[in-house]
């Protein structure tokens, strides 16, 4: 053998030695858990069959799918509307609310009137109104109401079973306004006297068709107060910059079931979900 050989053999059997035996390769595991994954698993991606793993994953695709939706529907609205500001306007989430308007329960109302009355013996608890923020009529706070409209008031579900959130205090404000002296039960039938005809399904009794039938100045300090994360971001930017477009998607089942545009001025239907990515 000439000496010239020995070079071309020497890195080869080095580069054998450092990819391991054959078989000893890292095997595919799910990139959401870390298990091994099977033939099977490996043939339909990279994610493993545990249930938990398959259900994030599908999540996460329906997420991607309705972001870059609406995405492409900022993008369509900015041309067909001439609003540039639409293309990167923020975005937020909301998840639809599923429920009819009906008139209320006789029990439900029985419940409230029940629970109003019981309050009287709260003895603790001052007159209180509370202080509206943001202010009426800022841009934060027509932004956010607008937000709240499209949502349709998720967040007053919980009023049903929290009788409105509301206590004595909230009572004894009305009272304290009366001339001549009113009754604990005349405040409580004022109350009550907000409640609409008809009112969204499973919610407050309070929860209107169009919102809360209560004057913000009798709610809850609780509802006065309570903002998701998305009607804290609104309101952020709308005060950081009153003629803000933010768009607003509703989830349902995990997919876009509709889009608007809204501003403090109001809100504008981008897509609703059977009609694809057409503008109405
Ligand atoms: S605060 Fe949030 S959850 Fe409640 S009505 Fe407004 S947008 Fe909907
Ligand atoms: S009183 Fe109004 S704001 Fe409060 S939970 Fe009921 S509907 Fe919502
Ligand atoms: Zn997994």
């Amino acid at each position: 053998m000439s000496r010239v050989d020995k070079p071309a053999i020497v890195p080869l059997a080095a580069a054998s030695l450092r990819a391991g035996p054959v078989g000893m390769r890292a095997q595919p595991a799910c990139r959401l858990c870390g298990k091994a994954l099977s033939a099977l698993e490996r043939f339909r991606g990279d994610v493993c069959d545990a249930m938990d793993c398959r259900r994030r994953a599908a999540d996460a695709a329906m997420r991607a799918r309705r972001e870059s939706d609406i995405d492409a529907l900022r993008s369509l609205a900015a041309r067909a509307w001439d609003v540039p500001a639409l293309a990167a306007a923020p975005v937020v989430w909301l998840t639809h609310h599923d429920e009819d308007l009906a008139p209320p329960l006789a029990a439900e109302l029985a419940d409230l009137r029940e629970a109003l009355m019981a309050l009287e013996g709260d003895a603790a608890e001052p007159p209180q109104m509370a202080a509206a923020e943001p202010a009426p009529g800022s841009a934060p706070a027509a932004l956010g109401g607008h937000l709240c409209t499209l949502c349709r008031g998720r967040c007053c579900r919980l009023g049903l079973r929290g009788n409105a959130f509301l206590g004595a205090g909230q009572l004894r404000h009305w009272l304290a306004q009366q001339q001549p002296a009113a009754t604990w039960a005349d405040a409580v039938d004022h109350y009550l006297g907000f409640v609409a005809a008809e009112h969204l399904d499973k919610s407050c009794l309070f929860h209107g068709a169009h919102g809360c039938t209560l004057p913000r100045e009798r709610r809850s300090d609780v509802c006065n107060d309570f903002a998701c994360d998305a009607l804290e971001r609104v309101r952020e930017t709308a005060a950081a910059q009153p003629q803000a477009v933010v768009v607003v998607g509703i989830v349902q089942a995990q997919a876009m079931r509709s889009a608007s545009a809204v501003s403090a001025q109001g809100s504008r239907t981008l897509a609703e979900a059977r009609d694809g990515l057409q503008l109405p």
